[in-house]
């Protein structure tokens, strides 16, 4: 039978996608999807690999299914980046492994902040690191003692499942939901129905490629629903309604294309049926046979929005969704959501800055403390690296900002140390070519002593690769991590420059600027002439971006 999607597919060559009827697959992820499900290695670890050890594990677990519970192994280290792309997989592999926690909303409470801060540093060596996922990611972790993790983890109500691989991953949420004066509407039910019905269900276990989702009321468009593969952007329907603004196919990596808009108004009791039916377009129609294409903004983009939103309602909706409004324009010119600001309820949420979202053990302990001290139960994390500490009673902010300042957890920080993203980079991911949270952290201080007085929005996203899990493509300066030659003719750490990124209503990527590269030394240097060049040639209202 013929339906509204294959009559329009356009590529006469397969593309693996199942609802046309490709169910032999077309590369060795399909084949080991196909082989056995994700989910079902968690018994495996339980039951094999964490009495018998590392080497127990079975090679098509160890590189493929462990991903299903946000286990990756890490970067052998050593092993420097021009050896990135020659070295077998094996030979990469450390025998320990990046364990991500998953935090839905990137709400925690004092609990479950305090399980985190044990487990790392009773098995990640003290490593804790927020990621611009709102997750935690530890390091060090031994396959020996992941079943203990999980039980910690899930007796606060945490999990890791399905926090890496060809899945629904972390569900973005603004970190304000139900306290900010101004938000649309708190998604807090929205995050927790969609988690409750697919996170672990073997139905959608086996996506094309990872997939990442947004459900957010929030007014300064914080969990960047522009390159997410869903978005449920909060908007003022109707006659006044409250509900969601349906956005599909955004992403970054090597081909960036931002999230279109279907047009439809969601009303908050059909989010879950709605996220069904974009996840299961994806699962159904989503091309399987190059990883590369797999995305689902690849079949948006063949399709286009108006045979999207066609094949959601027809096929698996069965009912027309009504048209609906697009979201306001953002508050203010930054996102995050960083310094003192009242709530609805008259209490305070009080945002600061880690520094490139490194944290550890003790200190996620201390943020905790300090909390508690102050009257608050609630600790939540911001797709920026950042924490916010919410329900501060107005007689108690200043001695939390105090303290927090304190341990060098800036509630007003420079703009560097406020707009600067770092990804793991070459000091445990595989993929890495250079090394980035510390140079990122050595480029803010450097920035703070030569431009103190600099105050504009300025983001500056340092990556590792060109996978640009830190966004490289929509940052004012966007730092892609490559071999570069010196002055002396040697290959170094380096970087390639993207100019001029940005979202927001008038979203665009960052040019890269041909020839425009710069070693990992003189980084510093090349960012600082940047900065005073567009300080003193900037016309009134002019941001970076323009
Ligand atoms: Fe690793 Fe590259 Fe992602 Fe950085 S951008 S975390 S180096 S894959």
């Amino acid at each position: 039978m013929s339906t509204p999607a294959s009559r329009h597919h356009k590529r006469p060559r397969g593309e693996g996608q199942w609802a046309l009827g490709y169910r032999e697959p077309l590369n060795k992820n399909e084949e080991s999807k196909k082989n056995d499900d994700g989910l079902n290695v968690r018994q495996r670890i339980i039951d094999i690999y964490a009495k018998h050890g590392f080497d127990s594990i079975d090679p098509a677990d160890l590189r493929g299914r462990m991903r299903w519970y946000g286990l990756y192994t890490q970067r052998r280290p050593g092993i420097d980046g021009g050896k990135t792309a020659i070295l077998e997989p094996e030979e990469l592999d450390d025998r320990y492994f990046m364990l991500r926690v998953r935090i839905d909303g990137g709400q925690l409470d004092l609990r479950q902040l305090r399980v985190i801060a044990d487990i790392s540093n009773e098995y990640g060596r003290g490593t804790a690191d927020i990621t611009d996922r709102q997750n935690v990611q530890l390091h060090w972790v031994e396959i020996e003692s992941v079943p203990d993790i999980w039980e910690r983890l899930e007796a606060v109500g945490l999990s890791t499942t399905e926090a890496c691989g060809d899945t629904p991953r972390v569900i973005l949420g603004c970190p304000l939901a139900g306290i900010d004066t101004d938000e649309v509407l708190d998604a807090t039910e929205q995050i927790h129905a969609v988690h409750e019905r697919f996170i672990g269900d073997p139905a959608y276990s086996n996506l094309p490629r990872k997939f990442k989702t947004a459900i957010s009321g929030c007014p300064a468009h914080c969990t960047v629903h522009e390159i997410n593969d869903v978005a449920f952007v909060g908007v003022e329907g109707p006659d006044g309604e409250k509900g969601f603004d349906l956005w599909v196919g955004g992403g970054l990596s090597t081909n960036p294309m931002f999230a279109k808009r279907l047009g439809v108004f969601v009303r908050p009791e059909q989010v879950g049926d709605v996220y069904g039916g974009v996840i299961g377009i994806f699962r159904d129609y989503g091309y399987r046979r190059l990883r590369h294409r797999a995305r689902i903004k690849f079949l948006v983009n063949d399709w286009g929005v108006e045979r999207f939103r066609e094949v959601l309602e027809t096929e698996y909706l069965k009912e027309p969704l009504p048209d609906g409004p697009a979201p306001e324009q953002p508050r203010g010119s930054r996102r995050d959501h960083v310094g003192v600001h009242r709530q609805k309820d008259g209490d305070f949420y009080v945002g600061f800055a880690p520094r490139v979202g490194r944290l550890d053990g003790d200190r996620l302990h201390l943020i905790a403390d300090i909390a508690e001290r102050h009257g608050s139960g609630r600790v939540r994390t911001t797709v920026e690296q950042k924490m916010v500490i919410l329900d501060v009673a107005p007689e108690r902010v200043d001695s939390l900002v105090a303290e927090l300042e304190a341990n060098d957890l800036q509630v007003n920080p420079s703009t560097f140390r406020r707009q600067t993203m770092a990804c793991t980079g070459i000091e445990f991911c595989k993929l890495a070519i250079v090394e980035t949270k510390a140079s990122a952290s050595n480029l803010i201080d450097e920035l703070e002593r030569r431009l103190p007085g600099f105050a504009e929005p300025l983001t500056i996203n340092v990556n590792g690769c060109p996978n640009s899990c830190a966004r490289i493509q929509v940052a004012d300066i966007g730092l892609k991590g490559q071999l570069v030659v010196d002055e002396h003719g040697e290959q170094v750490e380096g970087y390639q420059i993207h100019l001029g990124g940005s979202l927001g209503v008038t979203p665009g990527f960052g040019r890269k600027v041909r020839g425009l590269k710069t070693t990992a030394a003189a980084l510093p240097d090349y960012v600082e002439r940047v900065v005073t060049h567009y300080d003193a040639q900037k016309k009134d209202g002019e941001s970076f971006a323009d």
